[in-house]
This record gives structure tokens, sequence and C-alpha cells, in this order.
């Protein structure tokens, strides 16, 4: 039986890891310090001889007894004001955390999979963005505590199997959503749909023309699982291709939603806000066959479920 450690695993995408992991036939050992980690994301699995958890910071010496097969770090902070919020922690599970998990992954020889971002490619000049883009990030901005966090755990990663020869892979995610994600994490999709169910007003930044490109919690589940599984160790984008600007996500949403006392309303653009962003895929079609197939429509289906058991509706 392979095991895996998750960290993160409380958080929005560990906690659909682990389940992926644990359908696998995998022991998963899942860590996080619950500072933007939900125990409810987790607590089906607790029952499960197959699953274990740890409360810790990854930031701190990581000590996990046992046989390891793959490590996928998942913690940190990933919404822009919870990482506003945190920013000291946020660089540190991206540097010190990510050189504690290589580390074990030396230990227990074991194969390290990082999330990164496509905030490593900051605003970006060229559209969209591939692999090869080396990005546009503003290192003392408000998000360069996570882009640059991402950026060093990116170098860290590819320096430890260029000299240590550790099996390591990285996937670049591009905006994801789907069921488990925070109500009030500040993000576009939880905002928006909490607002409209709620009859607030969408708080659509600036005049909503900047994009983004949102893909289903599944499709990139399957993504980072086949990558884990290919022996490719350079930077892969995960994400579905398909972009929107936000204020026609709104307008879907607020038709979606259909609380006719919810409407659009107009909010200061936050600083260092990329004005657009869409994932190239050619290399994950290629490397790994893989592409999203889950439309916005039927993604965002599973996920107004979620939402409507979640949010009040007054
Ligand atoms: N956004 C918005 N209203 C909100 C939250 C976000 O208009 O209440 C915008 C934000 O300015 C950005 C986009 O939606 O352009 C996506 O923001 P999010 O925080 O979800 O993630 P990002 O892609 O910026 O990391």
């Amino acid at each position: 039986m392979k095991r895996v450690l998750i960290t993160g695993a409380a958080g929005f995408l560990g906690s659909h890891l682990c389940d992926r992991f644990i359908k696998e036939g995998c022991h998963v050992i899942g860590m996080d310090n619950l500072i933007t980690g939900n125990i409810d994301n987790i607590a089906h699995l607790f029952p499960l001889k197959q699953f274990e958890y740890y409360h810790h910071d990854v930031s701190t010496f990581v000590h996990v007894p046992g046989k390891l097969d793959y490590i996928l770090h998942f913690a940190s902070p990933a919404s822009p004001i919870d990482y506003l919020k945190m920013p000291i922690q946020t660089l540190k599970v991206g540097s010190l955390g990510t050189h504690n998990l290589l580390g074990l992954a030396i230990a227990k020889n074991a194969r390290m999979l990082i999330a990164s971002t496509s905030e490593v490619y900051g605003d970006p000049l060229i559209h969209p963005q591939t692999e090869d883009y080396w990005g546009n990030v503003n290192p003392i901005g408000p998000r360069g505590v996570y882009d640059e966090a991402k950026r060093f755990q990116e170098a860290m990663t590819m320096a430890y199997h260029t000299y240590h020869g550790l099996e390591t892979r990285i996937v670049r995610i591009f905006n994801t959503y789907g069921p488990r994600m925070r109500v009030n994490d500040g993000r576009v999709l939880p905002a928006f749909f909490s607002q409209a169910i709620r009859g607030e007003g969408l708080t659509v930044f600036g005049d909503g023309s900047q994009t983004r490109s949102f893909c289903y919690v599944d499709d990139l589940v399957e993504g980072i699982y086949r990558l884990l599984k290919s022996d490719y160790s350079q930077p892969v984008n995960i994400g579905n291709p398909d972009e929107i600007t936000i204020k026609e996500f709104g307008e879907e949403v607020l038709e979606m939603v259909g609380n006719p006392k919810a409407k659009l309303i107009f909010k200061e653009l936050p600083v260092d806000d990329p004005k657009v962003r869409k994932p190239d895929i050619t290399r994950a079609k290629e490397v790994l066959g893989w592409e999203p197939k889950y439309s916005r429509a039927e993604g965002m289906a599973i996920t107004y479920e979620y939402f409507k058991k979640v949010v009040e509706r007054k």
C-alpha cells in the first residue's frame, strides 16, 4: 500500500486530494495547522484506518514515522485576503515548509509534488500563459508574499531535483472552484455565490473587465494525480482555459441564483490584481493526456448546490 503525506489536508484542494488518494487505495497522512483549513472537510475520513491526521505547522521540522512514497505539499494560505492577513506565515510555508518537506522526501526516498500557482506569472505580459514564461511579479506588492514564496518553492524543488536527484513534480494551479471552498475566503466565486444567495450586492472589483479562467476541482485533482504518476519534472499548468471577465462571471452567478434583491456593485480594484489569466494547457495535454472535462455550467451547478447548503438565504 502506498503511503502519501498531504499537507494542507483540511483545505479545499488538500481535502479533495485526500479523498482521491483514499479512493486509489493509498494510506493517507493528512497534515494541517488549520489556520485556513477546516477540519470538517476531512471529518468523514477520520473513521478510516487508511487515514491519519497530524495537527502540525510544516514551517517547523516535520516528522512522520514509517515509509512514505509520495509527499504533496498543499499547505498555504491561498486567497489574496488570507495572505494579506498572514504575510509571514505565507512566506514561511512556501519557503521553510517546502525545505522541511524536501528534506523529508530525501530521508524517505519519496516523490515530492508541490502546489505552485498561476501567480508565478504575476500580472502576465503574455497571454495565454505557457510554462516557459517567467512572469511579471512585483516582489514587494501585497501579493508578493505568496508569489515569491511559490517562486522560491519552485526554485528549491528544482534544486533538490538537479542536485540531489530527488523525484519532483511541479503543478501550476490556475483558479479552481468547487465544494468546500470557504464561504468567506474572499475569492470571487464564494463571494459572488454568498452575496447572490443573501440578496446582497456582488462586489465586482474595478470595472470587472479583468479575466480569469475557472477549473472545476475534480478536473484539477485528475490532472495532479496524472502528473504525480508521470515522470515529468518540469512545471505543468493545470487549469481550464475557458476565460471570462469578472463582470460576465457576476452576471452568470446572478442568473443562476435568481435572487431579485442581488445585483452587481463596483468596488476599488486591489493593487496588482492581474488583468488577465488563462492557462495554455498544451503541455498537460501532450505529457499527461489531460484536459478538463467539466464545463463551467456543469461545475458551477454542482458548486451552487454546495453553497445553497452552507449560506443562509435572506
Ligand atoms: N474579485 C471581485 N470581487 C470579489 C473578489 C474578487 O471582483 O469579491 C475579482 C478580483 O479582483 C480578481 C478576480 O475576481 O480580479 C479573482 O479574484 P480571486 O480573489 O478569486 O483570485 P485571484 O485570481 O485574484 O487570485
